[in-house]
């Protein structure tokens, strides 16, 4: 069972004021300053996954070299520390995201499971045949697959808000898709293939007036902007730990206490109960029934640790730096002829989606990896988006606050050469 910790007030400290100096920065991450087929890294695929600070790593390794043990069981000095960093771990994540209680932070492999979490538990409790849950044009696949294997169980059926030809959610479309069956609403907070950052907060609202829960897939938002959960008001938020420069198979589920309460548990086994007979099991408190297991608990302690380090860079100094490169990345690509930009909405994070002329992107991506610079190209898990826009994929440069306009310097040099070519 589940040992009492003692949660403090508050773990973070976001005092500190700050000197952004990205040179200094890109120091804390070795991986930058390695090479590749004999060329320096230029590393512009962080909306597949962020590079890890050498903090993680002393992490990592100070957990494994001197407390690995399990958590929550052992009455012994290590297994008594590692439940208390594991749990503090907890309380730093409850701070990053203002969430009210620990009792609402679930830890889990990531957004896919935080995911498929939601829709097994509260899907299976709480919709039925003929309800409908709205879902956007913009989701990750883990957005929509989960929700399309719920519908198979239960009948429901998935109603999709579309979007223009910017790459935006056409919100009124949003209020007409609601009807007195909707019983859910999913939505991407930033999108991954497009960079468009939705009016979460009014999505919030519209649903909440007519008392639908919405859970929003921050994967691409932590990295980037600061997330007050309680002033977005959603009922679910999911989050990845390897996207925000942590670890990988670790990520967050946000829930609201009583919604989380109200739910049956995901999966069984250690950890999650109270009391077995074979008769009848009862089930561990918040946020423990939904925790079955051995977790992963020095990606959980590092997640924690990482935070720590992103709140002293500042997500005032991350939104800033970040601006500052989309604004110089946008005015050179929107120069190059042939080079066309995909998801061109007002409200934009850090990714640019584009194609040249009618070069697939793949053979674009190839070319830019022999030159070191690391793009992702391809459909991104986000198929409908590819579909709306009648493209096989798109090359995407994304950035994270340790990249420079040196990167993009060398990212145009890249495109031009691939101009060159195939002209
Ligand atoms: N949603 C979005 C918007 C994403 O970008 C990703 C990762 N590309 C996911 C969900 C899935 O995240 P994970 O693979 O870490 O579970």
């Amino acid at each position: 069972m589940a040992r009492a910790y003692i949660v403090p007030e508050k773990a973070v400290d976001t005092s500190i004021k700050k000197i952004f100096d990205v040179e200094k920065i890109r120091k804390d991450f070795p991986i930058l300053s390695t090479e590749v087929y004999g060329k320096p890294l230029v590393y512009l695929d962080n909306a597949a996954t962020t590079q890890k600070p050498q903090c993680l790593l002393d992490t990592i390794e100070q957990y494994y070299k001197g407390i690995n043990s399990n958590i929550h069981r052992g009455v012994h000095f290590l297994s008594e520390k590692a439940t208390t960093n594991y749990e503090e771990s907890r309380v730093k994540i409850r701070d990053f995201l203002n969430a009210k209680s620990t009792n609402e932070i679930i830890f889990v492999r990531g957004t896919t499971e935080a995911i498929n979490l939601v829709a097994s538990s509260y899907g299976n409790k709480n919709i039925k045949e003929g309800d409908e849950i709205i879902l956007s044009m913009l989701e990750h696949h883990s957005n929509i697959v989960p929700w399309q294997l719920l519908c198979e169980r239960t009948g429901a059926k998935i109603k999709v808000i579309p979007i223009n030809n910017k790459g935006e959610l056409i919100i009124e479309e949003y209020e007409k898709l609601i009807t007195d069956r909707t019983r859910f609403v999913s939505v991407v907070h930033i999108s991954n293939s497009l960079g468009t950052i939705n009016p979460v907060k009014k999505i919030v609202r519209i649903a909440h007036e007519r008392n639908i829960p919405v859970l929003l897939d921050g994967a691409q938002a932590a990295p980037h902007i600061k997330i007050d959960i309680q002033d977005i008001g959603c009922d679910f938020y999911a989050i990845s730990g390897h996207k925000v420069f942590g670890p990988t198979g670790v990520g967050v589920l946000y829930g609201k206490e009583n919604l989380l309460d109200s739910m049956p548990p995901y999966q069984g086994g250690g950890d999650m109960i109270e009391t077995v007979t074979f008769e009848k099991t009862t089930y561990a408190e918040l946020p423990h029934k939904f925790e079955a297991g051995t977790p992963n608990i020095a990606g959980a302690i590092a997640f924690g640790s990482v935070l720590n380090y992103v709140n002293k860079i500042g997500f005032d100094n991350i939104l800033k730096h970040e601006n500052d490169l989309m604004e110089y990345a946008n005015e050179i690509l929107d120069s190059i002829d042939d080079l066309r930009i995909i998801g061109t909405a007002k409200e934009k994070s850090s990714v640019i989606s584009f194609l040249l002329g009618d070069i697939h992107p793949y053979d674009t991506g190839t070319i830019l990896d022999r030159l070191g610079i690391a793009v992702r190209t391809g459909i991104h898990c986000t198929q409908p988006v590819m579909d709306r826009f009648g493209i096989p994929g798109t090359v995407r440069a994304s950035f994270a606050f340790y990249n420079t306009k040196y990167d993009i310097d060398m990212l145009v040099r890249g495109i031009k050469k691939v101009i060159d070519m195939f002209s």
